[in-house]
């Protein structure tokens, strides 16, 4: 019965003399994720964006509730600037919003409209109060708030928001390198990234036979479940052969430095690799304490590869809290389907938490680790995934 969406996006407008350029990619992604789906026009007024429905407001909604940079969407009625044709929509509102108590919240931008606010609130809230009998109003705590703005273009009615994800446009950021395992936490990192405008790409890297094809399929499902939030078009996941690198460090006379050895190497192959894309951020789903590799000491043993910015957007959040926001981006149930990693398939007896970077050195001087980094990147796989 709504005709019209009305997306509002808020941070956007904070942003000065880059507001446009931001609205215009918020504008490009909404209309690439909504290709598939009927509606009608897309319209820009005064920081707000309007969406023609074909009578399938929920469905576009739904969409939208996927899309970074959106604060909230309200499926709306307009009508003329016509008291009686606003409280005939009002009726109609009303009459499909649940409860027994409402309110009346008048915005009245448009001074021209002869009523002001608390006239228009006591009109329509009479003429509610006379044709639904079920209805009481409760000004404090009411089941539904009956929205009217009075607009240059319309009066607007709705009684529903429907919260978004916020944050910033897919892209709007720049291009960052996500190094995605099977696990939990890389997805959500990936997702928290690409929240703040970073258009992601994934890296995986896969030690072939150790770990078997199932465990790659189910990171190009976890790939194929983030590429929607990061905006519309092709998602690339880069495939890094890492088992010459395995079977090295087996032979290795370290054990306990294995795990920072191998998240090194990585480090080494995604930085080179983030610079051929031209990606300025490597992301991980490091989190402080979780295990051996994410110490302060093992970030920093780990962190001295590179000197590329390395985003964790997961580093201050607890395992449950991770989780709960895996299962609300619908990765969650991928993850913790089983399968082998390259980490979980050598994970050393003690590994050690911290690590020494003069041991770590004099166990890398028995390594040719620009050959075995080069040998990897070059046989490094795109996989272009579709959505
Ligand atoms: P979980 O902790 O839920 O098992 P995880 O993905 O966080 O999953 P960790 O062993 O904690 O696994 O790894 C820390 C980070 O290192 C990951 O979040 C990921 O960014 C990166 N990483 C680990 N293994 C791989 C891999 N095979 N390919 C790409 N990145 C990886
Ligand atoms: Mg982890």
């Amino acid at each position: 019965m709504y005709p019209l969406l009305l997306v509002r996006y808020g941070e956007l407008s904070l942003k000065g003399r880059n507001r446009k350029t931001f609205e215009d990619i918020l504008l490009n992604n909404i209309r690439s994720a909504l290709a598939d789906l009927p509606h009608g026009r897309l319209t820009k007024t005064y920081g707000r964006v309007y969406l023609e429905t074909k009578d399938n407001w929920a469905e576009l909604a739904e969409r939208l509730q996927g899309i970074f940079g959106i604060v909230s969407v309200s499926p709306v009625l307009r009508r003329e600037l016509d008291l009686e044709q606003i409280k005939e929509g009002a009726s109609l509102v009303v009459k499909d919003t649940p409860g027994s108590t409402f309110k009346v919240g008048v915005r009245r931008p448009y001074k021209a409209f002869p009523l002001n606010s608390p006239e228009l609130c006591h009109a329509l809230g009479g003429h509610i109060l006379r044709n639904f009998s079920h209805l009481k109003v409760d000004v404090h705590n009411p089941d539904f708030v009956l929205d009217v703005e009075i607009r240059q273009e319309g009066a607007f009615l709705y009684s529903q928001t429907l919260p978004c994800l916020r944050g910033l446009p897919a892209g709007s950021s720049g291009k960052g390198l996500l190094l995605l395992s099977g696990g939990i936490d890389s997805p959500v990192a990936g997702f928290l990234s690409m929240k703040r405008g970073v258009k992601i790409e994934g890296l995986h890297f896969y030690s072939y036979p150790f770990t078997s094809e199932r465990s790659k399929a189910k990171v190009v499902e976890l790939a194929t479940r983030l590429a929607p939030y990061n905006g519309h078009g092709v998602f690339k996941l880069w495939i890094a052969y890492f088992t010459e690198i395995q079977k090295a460090l087996q032979k290795g006379s370290y054990p306990n430095l294995s795990i920072t050895l191998m998240r090194r190497f990585m480090l080494r192959i995604a930085s080179k690799l983030a610079q051929r894309e031209k990606a300025l951020a490597l992301i991980t789903g490091d989190s402080l304490g979780q295990v051996a590799s994410q110490t302060m000491e093992s970030i920093h043993v780990i962190n001295e590869v590179t000197n590329m910015p390395i985003f964790r957007p997961l580093i201050g959040m607890d395992k449950q809290e991770i989780i709960d926001l895996s299962v609300s981006i619908g990765t969650y149930e991928t993850s913790i389907l089983p399968y082998e990693d390259c980490c979980t398939v050598f994970v050393p007896k003690n590994p050690a938490t911290k690590p020494k970077l003069e041991q770590v050195l004099r166990a890398e001087a028995e390594l040719d680790v620009d050959g075995l980094v080069s040998e990897a990147i070059e046989k490094t796989e795109l996989l272009e995934l579709r959505n």
